[in-house]
């Protein structure tokens, strides 16, 4: 393992079950004594949703993960112009849970306990939020990478979530199971790292058995999850639109990584991307579209709790954070 493999893997860089009804009716609501900063609460047309944090991922140096190729002073002006650190970039782990009719679905799971004490704190905080992991009935995957697919098994690979359902994009499972998953159209080079992303993601899928139900793009899961596939952070990378009773909200997953360096700057890139240029054509796109249409966006990498909106800013996006007025 080489340094900047080691560094990506200790501060972080990725059909209906039966179900216990009596213990989903049990299922207590937040109360007052329970609440910390570990989740922020919210509803959607009949969706109750809550955001719990799995911790963070400090990456560094910002470049190359962050703007390969760019001129080193460019971004530095930019990152110091919009008041960040010059010599790293935060990223927030945001998982995003949608609770109706009786059922408690996570959109990814986390980094489980690949990338040390930073991260893996979903199980800790879901159970603060008074979610215990059998009362979790689903877990929709946007991508297969370590950060969003790596908190469904233990060291062990035992399953985290006993009773969930996994849904993955079909495009995302063959293409993690192929012999040699294909990297030749991304910045990443480093091999180490490539089987590192390759093996989480193979013993999290191989562990589900027949809980694992694989979707298209354009599925509508569990009547309140439409997965629209984003492809290029991987192929089958999915954006989520989350919906109820005419509202709607966007969880687009791997699309951005920083506000200042992504969205203000889509075709600078990111180097974790499995295919650099169609990444940047699908950022762009669907940013795009976020922007005409004044969508309610969630960001899993974006800071706590990655709600907000894209805005159109000329030539690029920028992102606004949606205030909160009172802490939870
Ligand atoms: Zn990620």
């Amino acid at each position: 393992m080489n340094r900047r493999t080691a560094l990506f893997k200790v501060t972080g860089l990725a059909l209906i079950g039966l179900t216990d009804i009596k213990s989903l009716l049990a299922m207590p609501m937040v109360s007052k004594q329970n609440l910390t900063n570990s989740f922020h609460q919210f509803k959607l047309g009949d969706l109750e949703l809550l955001v719990v944090t799995d911790g963070h991922i400090i990456m560094k140096p910002v470049q190359p993960n962050f703007a390969p190729g760019i001129n080193k002073i460019r971004v530095e002006q930019e990152l110091d112009r919009n008041f960040e650190p010059k010599d790293n970039v935060e990223l927030s782990i945001n998982i995003l849970v949608v609770r109706f009719k009786g059922r408690t679905i996570l959109i990814d799971s986390g980094c489980g306990e690949n990338f040390g004490k930073d991260s893996g704190w979903l199980v800790k905080n879901l159970a603060k939020a008074g979610i215990q992991v059998h009362q979790v009935t689903d877990v929709v995957v946007t991508h297969a990478h370590p950060d969003h697919i790596g908190g469904l098994t233990n060291q062990d690979g035992k399953l985290l979530f006993p009773n969930a359902m996994v849904y993955l994009s079909r495009i995302e499972h063959d293409f993690w199971l192929t012999k040699a998953p294909d990297f030749s159209k991304s910045k990443m080079k480093d091999q180490q790292l490539i089987k590192f992303l390759t093996e989480v993601a193979q013993k999290n899928i191989n562990a589900l058995g027949d809980k694992l139900h694989l979707f298209e793009d354009g599925d509508t899961i569990l009547d309140c999850v439409t997965m629209q596939l984003a492809p290029g952070h991987t192929p089958g990378h999915c954006i989520a639109k989350i919906f109820s009773k005419g509202e709607e909200l966007y969880h687009i997953a791997d699309l951005v990584h920083s506000a200042v360096l992504v969205v203000e700057h889509p075709e600078w890139g990111f180097d974790g991307d499995t295919d650099f240029n169609l990444a940047v054509a699908s950022r762009i796109k669907v940013m795009d579209k976020l922007a005409k249409n004044r969508s309610l966006v969630f960001s899993y990498h974006l800071p706590w709790p990655g709600l907000g909106h894209v805005r159109d800013k000329g030539k690029a996006f920028e992102w606004v954070e949606q205030p909160m007025m009172v802490p939870d």
